[in-house]
């Protein structure tokens, strides 16, 4: 098979992200020499037991809470549906609120629940994809186990008002979750501030390995486990941990909070630079998502009479990677779910691409990109002249 990648542009950011190389020098010593089982007594392995602690530490510095409040797992869907399936389980509880807008490991799961007697309150987003939290609060009732609402949104990166969905939820007493994937090393999370119950992240977004992610709980949260077995996460998730990995995710929330000081301008800058030369020398073109409230790094554009699909295979040609809706519903034919819900009709939704940039990309990604996406828009508009 071919490993050798040719020289692309990656402008996916927010399907997955590269591995940065001092997460990779962390990890090394741990797929090597320092073998132990975490949970053995020997130093061989109580060596191995700091190095999860000590990711454990810089994971919690990221999202601004206890590292006892952090429990590894395997990725953000496992993050999102524990946090739902824990907060139906220990509270009794059968009615979830959440949004049309949120990544499927919460929308396919709540439908899945919705299929076994459970009652699920779908709120609306504006044209804007943003939320009003006074439907959130409308949507509470006595039977609610938990509201669950994005941070930042995959697809268009719009952000939702989280923190003051979280005091609702608080003064309402029901347990608040966030899925904040697309968030670590894009904005500031801090879980002092902000009062969810739950908050789930995934190393692959931040520059750390497919395969590995965290679910903060708040202290005094009560918990059901999602995998049962051995004493490992202080009993709330069985199983030997991913040592090499949480290394890695820990190395990679130190270069996350990092970012937010560096480089973070610099990619807004890129990915501003990208927009409006998009807008402004391709016709028909708009932004999808409200501009102002949404993340530095994510660009959702549709191009009138295109079909996404025919537009990414010729930017693929040119060694430029973009994407339309979410990595995880590629393949399916059905327009994305999020810009429908905003109001954008079939043909529009079908003709959208995200671009989304990291900390890697460069002045020259984003020119190569600009170089060859007009002359790509015009030749498949000329194929397809609207009717
Ligand atoms: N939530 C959001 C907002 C995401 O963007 C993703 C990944 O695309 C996930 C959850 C799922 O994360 P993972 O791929 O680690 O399961």
């Amino acid at each position: 098979m071919e490993t050798q990648r040719r020289d692309i542009v990656y402008l996916d950011n927010n399907a997955t992200t590269r591995v940065a190389p001092e997460v990779f020098e962390a990890m090394v010593p741990y797929l090597t020499d320092l073998y132990g089982n975490p949970s053995s007594v020997y130093s061989f392995g109580a060596d191995v037991a700091k190095a999860i602690a000590a990711a454990r530490e810089q994971v919690a510095a990221l999202l601004g809470c206890e590292p006892d409040e952090i429990l590894f797992t395997s990725c953000g869907t496992e993050s999102d549906n524990t946090a739902i399936n824990a907060a139906l389980r220990t509270t009794g509880r059968r009615h979830i609120v959440t949004t049309r807008v949120e990544h499927s490991a919460i929308v396919k799961h709540a439908a899945s629940l919705e299929k076994t007697g459970h009652r699920v309150t779908w709120l609306d987003v504006d044209p804007g994809g943003l939320l009003d939290p006074a439907q959130v609060e409308r949507a509470i009732r006595p039977e609610t186990a938990i509201v669950s609402v994005m941070w930042a949104n995959n697809e268009t990166g719009v952000l939702f008002p989280v923190e003051e969905i979280a005091a609702i939820c608080k003064a309402k007493k029901v347990l608040c979750h966030t899925d904040a994937v697309q968030v670590p090393g894009k904005a500031p999370i801090d879980l002092a501030r902000c009062g969810a119950d739950f908050l789930s992240i995934s190393g692959h977004k931040f520059h750390a390995p497919k395969g590995v992610g965290a679910l903060f709980v708040r202290k005094g949260t009560r918990f059901a486990n999602q995998i049962i077995g051995g004493a490992q996460e202080k009993g709330r998730r069985g199983g030997t941990e991913n040592v090499p990995y949480l290394v890695g995710l820990g190395r990679a929330a130190e270069l996350a909070i990092d970012s937010l000081g560096h480089e973070l301008p610099r990619v807004r800058a890129l990915r501003d630079r990208l927009e409006e030369a998009i807008l402004a020398r391709i016709p028909d073109t708009r932004v999808n998502g409200d501009r102002d409230r949404r993340l530095p790094n994510t660009s959702n554009i549709s191009f009138a009479n295109i079909e996404a699909e025919s537009l990414l295979l010729e930017l693929d040609a040119h060694g430029i990677c973009a994407s339309s809706g979410s990595a995880c519903t590629t393949g399916s034919l059905d327009p994305s779910h999020v810009l429908t819900a905003m109001g954008l009709d079939s043909p529009a939704a079908r003709g959208s691409i995200r671009f989304s940039l990291s900390d890697y990309n460069t002045d020259a990604d984003v020119d190569r990109a600009l170089d060859a996406l007009p002359a790509i828009v015009q030749k498949l508009r000329a194929a397809h002249p609207r009717p």
